[in-house]
This record gives structure tokens, sequence and C-alpha cells, in this order.
């Protein structure tokens, strides 16, 4: 099966300068990437909402769009979702040399939009992606999430490690 890719025909939208037009649209997007984590899109399919402008010169882009997605914690690696709303901007300016005015996502008057959605949503995602914003992480001793335990009871009282328990005889002897 043939990769889903989502483009605009920029010219089929057959927009005057000044003119403007509003586009519904479903978007698949892949499961997203980061720091060698996958995070799912749920439900992958989004409804996309694109506010296409024509100027003089160019179009300017607005493609906001909900998103949902489930991964592990960055701290204690348990499931965590995110919910969050997608609001992106581009501007595409004909025949500028001006990278600022070019889209990446435009070309030969094709809106690559299902790229540009999805690079969108890994933006999205914030750079501490976490099961809760208190998240204790793990135990480093252990591993054990300490999210479910009582740390008055989580204690280590005497190390694992026999270099530690020497390094603390040491101290005690001094
Ligand atoms: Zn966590
Ligand atoms: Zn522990």
């Amino acid at each position: 099966m043939a990769e889903a890719s989502t483009t605009i025909d920029l010219t089929r939208l057959s927009l005057s300068h000044g003119e403007g037009r509003r586009v519904e649209l479903p978007v698949r997007l892949e499961p997203l990437e980061l720091g060698g984590q996958s995070y799912a899109v749920v439900p992958p399919e989004v409804e996309a909402l694109l506010d296409v402008s024509r100027h003089s010169s160019g179009y300017a882009f607005r493609l906001r769009f909900p998103l949902r997605i489930e991964g592990p914690c960055m701290r204690c690696l348990a499931d965590a979702e995110l919910q969050t709303e997608v609001d992106a901007r581009e501007v595409s300016q004909e025949g500028t040399e001006d990278e600022e005015l070019r889209s990446p996502y435009v070309a030969d008057d094709e809106l690559d939009l299902g790229r540009w959605a999805h690079d969108a949503a890994v933006l999205a995602i914030p750079t501490q992606f976490l099961c809760r914003p208190d998240c204790a992480g793990l135990c480093p001793v252990c591993g054990e999430s300490l999210n479910d335990a009582d740390p008055a009871e989580h204690e280590h009282s005497s190390s694992p490690d026999p270099r530690w328990a020497k390094l603390s005889q040491l101290k005690l002897d001094e």
C-alpha cells in the first residue's frame, strides 16, 4: 500500500489575491520519533483545519488540529499521554530568495500538508514528556518507580554495593 500523503493543490483552490479559504480535512499521522522513543498518535487520523489566504506575492497558511499522543514517561517509563492543540503557521512567497519567506512544505503550487502536520506535531511534544509534572522517577538503587512507593517506606538501609559500604565505614572511623 502506498504511503498515505496529504497534499493540497493550491491552484485548485483558485483563490484571487486577498482571498482566503478554510478547509477541513482528515490528516493521518505516523508515530512520532523523538530521542529514540516512539510516540503514538491516538487516533492516528486527526481532523485538521487549514486556513489558506492568498496575497499578491504568495500564500499564508495556518494549520490547527487536536493532538493526543501516548508514549513512555521520560523519567519513570510508565505509560504517559499528552493532549494538546497544534497551531502552526507558514508563509510562502513566490520567487523570493529569502529562505524565511519560503515554506519548505510548498513546491510547485502544492502544499505538503502531511509532512507539515507531522513536523508540527513533533514540535508540540514538550522536551519533558512526563506521566505527571511531578513524576518522582525511578529509584537509583533498585530501579522501582518512586511514584507508587511511599518515600518513608522506600529506603535502602544497607547499600547493595560493597564498595559503598566500605566508604561509609571509612567515614565512621574518622
Ligand atoms: Zn513518570
Ligand atoms: Zn529503591
